[in-house]
Order: structure tokens, then sequence, then C-alpha cells
């Protein structure tokens, strides 16, 4: 068999623990036998991230902006527990944190949809992609505790000392305050990744607030979006027959439980974080959803959504067999080769991509997956395999679809 090649490379990084076990067998079994792959490699482990006092983070982010496109591998966010465990010089703070801030992107993450592994929602027969604004509001809020009766007052001043001021509330007795932002800048960026991605992915965006009750501040996010809409992208939206939706939150969330799928679910800060937490238990299992970061710019970073699986990895160092689901490590390389064939009009690289896919699912329509998913299948004796035994199932349906 020829080897695929490749025209521009791909950034690879590295990361931790049990992923990073999951991340060599891929590599070994599924992708290096197929192509002649070309990366720009950067261990983002801690040790070497610890090494370089987190540069290497850095530079893999400025190589992803310089290249296009990047594939990680989950790391270790460090804690209290990792300063000791890896002996660090600081809690270095995490990876994705630090390169969504250089992106400027926004991470959307989507179930990967297989025979035999049911949603809860029984008509959720396609995947729901949630986007998540990962910028202020209550993240990155103030807040009083009121001891007791007072005035609570919002105040700006501008750069000419101007004062604008709104009173909140008059206390009588004790209670509590918050005071959150959010910028035009952070709001247009986030409306641009999520209509470059719905025109990349061809599927319809919704976006809900409660501007009804936030007349401000609410509706400045509806403004924005239908600003940049109108001015930027209906055209596109009706040459690819897709819609942009704005509705109530409220009215969306009923809408989700109705709708078969198949969109995106574009979410202020604090919405994308619960949504998604539900949107993902309620597809079955967190190491079947992919993420993947876009910059307003158009540059591409994917990986799984799920951690490092510290408690495998334990067991695997006690030279243990684990059976470690390596389905959206997986798709986090086949996306990130497809977008780099498509990229660089490498139709071969395209191909490889979808047959690897559908080789995973395959695999595990036919009743081979590893003990997570057996646990929750409605296919009936499914046979569980180890970790390195599940890749070798999935190159073995490879080859056969080739
Ligand atoms: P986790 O690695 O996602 O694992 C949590 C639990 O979910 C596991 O213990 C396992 O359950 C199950 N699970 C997750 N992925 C699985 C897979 N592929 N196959 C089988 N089971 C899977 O989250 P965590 O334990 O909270 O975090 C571990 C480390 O990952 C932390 O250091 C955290 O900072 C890091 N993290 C990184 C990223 C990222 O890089 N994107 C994201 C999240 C967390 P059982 O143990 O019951 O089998
Ligand atoms: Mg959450």
């Amino acid at each position: 068999m020829n080897k695929i090649n490749m025209v521009t490379p791909l950034v690879e990084m590295d990361g931790d623990e049990m992923t990073r076990i999951l991340w060599k067998m891929i590599k070994e079994e599924l992708i290096v036998p197929f192509i002649n792959l070309k990366t720009e490699y950067y261990d983002l482990g801690l040790e070497y991230r610890n090494e370089t006092n987190d540069q290497v983070t850095i530079d893999a982010a400025y190589a992803t902006m310089k290249y296009g496109v990047a594939v990680k591998c989950a790391t270790i966010t460090p804690n209290a527990a990792r300063m000791d465990e890896y002996e660090l010089k600081e809690m270095w703070k995490s990876p994705n944190g630090t390169i969504r801030a250089i992106l400027d992107g926004t991470v959307f993450r989507s179930p990967i949809v297989v025979k035999g592994i049911e949603p809860c929602v029984k008509n959720w027969i396609k995947p729901i992609t949630i986007a998540r604004h990962a910028y202020g509001d209550v993240y990155k809020n103030s807040e009083i505790r009121v001891p007791g009766p007072g005035k609570a007052e919002l105040v700006f001043t501008d750069e000419n000392g101007t004062v604008t001021r709104e009173t909140i509330q008059q206390f009588k007795g004790a209670g509590v305050l918050q005071g959150m932002h959010n910028t035009d800048e952070s709001i247009e960026s986030f409306a641009r990744a999520c209509f470059n991605y719905a025109i990349d992915s061809k599927q319809d965006l919704w976006f809900a607030t409660k501007d009804t009750i936030s007349k401000k501040y609410d509706h400045r996010f509806k403004d924005i979006f239908q600003e940049i809409f109108e001015k930027e992208y209906t055209a596109k939206f009706e040459e690819l027959n897709i819609e942009y939706f704005y509705t109530l939150i409220d009215d969306a969330v009923a809408r989700v439980m109705k709708a078969e799928g198949g969109f995106i679910w574009a979410c202020k800060n604090y919405d994308g974080d619960v949504m998604s937490d539900m949107v993902s238990s309620a597809f079955g299992s967190l190491a079947m959803m992919t993420s993947v970061l876009v910059s307003p710019s158009g540059v591409f970073e994917y990986e799984a959504a799920h951690g490092t699986v510290q408690r495998h990895y334990y067991q695997h160092l006690k030279g243990k067999e684990t059976s470690t689901n390596s389905v959206a490590t997986i798709f986090a390389w086949t996306g990130a080769l497809r977008k780099r064939g498509e990229l660089d009009q490498n139709l071969e690289l395209v191909e490889y991509a979808n047959r690897m896919d559908k080789a995973t699912l395959k695999t595990i329509e036919e009743g081979y997956m590893t003990k997570d998913l057996a646990l929750i299948t409605s296919i009936k004796n499914a046979t569980v395999l180890n970790s390195e035994n599940f890749i070798l199932k999935v190159k073995e349906m490879y080859l056969k679809l080739s």
C-alpha cells in the first residue's frame, strides 16, 4: 500500500498520562502505517512544560497560528497535588486556557453519534454542537456581601471623567451584590467564530440569550450577532442553505429537547458551561465528545473533550491492563488531518480521515468496544477490549474498508 503524502505539517501537541499512552498507540497503529506523517511536534506533557517554564505551550499556540491546524492530546492542569507529584516550579496555567487566549478562539464540543450508544433524548439522532463564549459575565465578576441597609449603585467613569450612575438597589437589610461585564470585541469574535464554524460544518446556528429581561446587556449580544450576520455572512448561509436562528434562552431549551440535532448551539458563558455538560451526558459518554477550538481568523485546534484519564493511568503504571476509550482522540486526529487535507486540497488525506472515522464507528457497531461503552450500549453481548486491542480492531476494520 502506498502511503499518503502530506503537504503542510500539522501542529502536534502531545500530552499527559493515559491519553499520552493512547496518543502513541494511535500514531503507531492507525496513522503512520498509512500516512507519511508530517508534524511539528510540541511536547505539552507536564514535565516538559515545567522544564521550559511553559514556553512550549506558547510556542505551540503560535505554530498553530502559523500553520492553521493543530491536534492536541489531553493535558494536566496543575493543582496543589500535581505540584508535589511533578515537583513543579510553578502552578502552570491550563494549556487550553493559554492556547485559547493566544488564538482568541471559541470551543465547539460535539458528541460522536454511533448506533448502539443511544442518547437519553430519543429524538436526538444527530449531534448537537455546543459553542461556549468563554469570556466574561459571571466568570469575571466582582461580588459584595451586603452587610445591612444601604444603597447599591452601578458607576462607570469614562476616560474624560464623565460619570454614568444607576441605582441597583436600595437595601433595607443584608443581601448580595454582583457586577459583571463583557466587551464588544469579545462578543464579535465569538460571533464570527460561530458563523465560520457553521459554514465550515454546514450546520444551522442557534443563539439565545435573555434579552427580554436584560435589555442592555443580553440585548447587546443579540444585536452584535445580528449585525455581523447581516454584514458578513447572509450570502454564504443562503448559498449553503443553512440558517442563523435567534430566540430566547427558555425557548431554545424547549426546542432543543424536541429537535433531532444536527445544529450548533451558541451559548453565553454560563449557559455554555451548564448546557455542554447536559448535552454530553445525555449523549452517553464524556469519552465520545470531541472538541475543536476555532479562531475568528479561521485557525483550528482539535482535541478530545475528556481529560488525561488519570485513574486508568495509575492502573497502567502498576502494569495492569486498561480499557480506555480512544475514540475521541482518534477523531481529534482525523478531524485535524481532514481539515489539513481540505486546506491543502489533498483529497487522499480527506478520504483517509473519512474512512478511519467510519472504521472506528463500525468497530463499535459490530460490538467491539471499551468498557465504558459496554456498560451503556444497547448492543447485546458486546465484546470488551482493552485499550490496545480496541485500536488494533479499528486498524483491522480500516484495512477491510480499504
Ligand atoms: P477525565 O480524565 O476526563 O476522567 C474522568 C473519568 O471519566 C475517568 O476517571 C473515567 O471514569 C471517565 N473517562 C474519561 N475519559 C475516558 C476515556 N477516554 N475512556 C474511559 N473512561 C473515561 O477527568 P479528570 O479525572 O477530572 O481529570 C484528569 C486530568 O485531566 C486532570 O489533571 C485535568 O486537569 C485534566 N483535564 C484535561 C483536559 C484537557 O486537556 N482538555 C480536560 C479535562 C481534564 P472511570 O475512572 O470511572 O473509568
Ligand atoms: Mg462545567
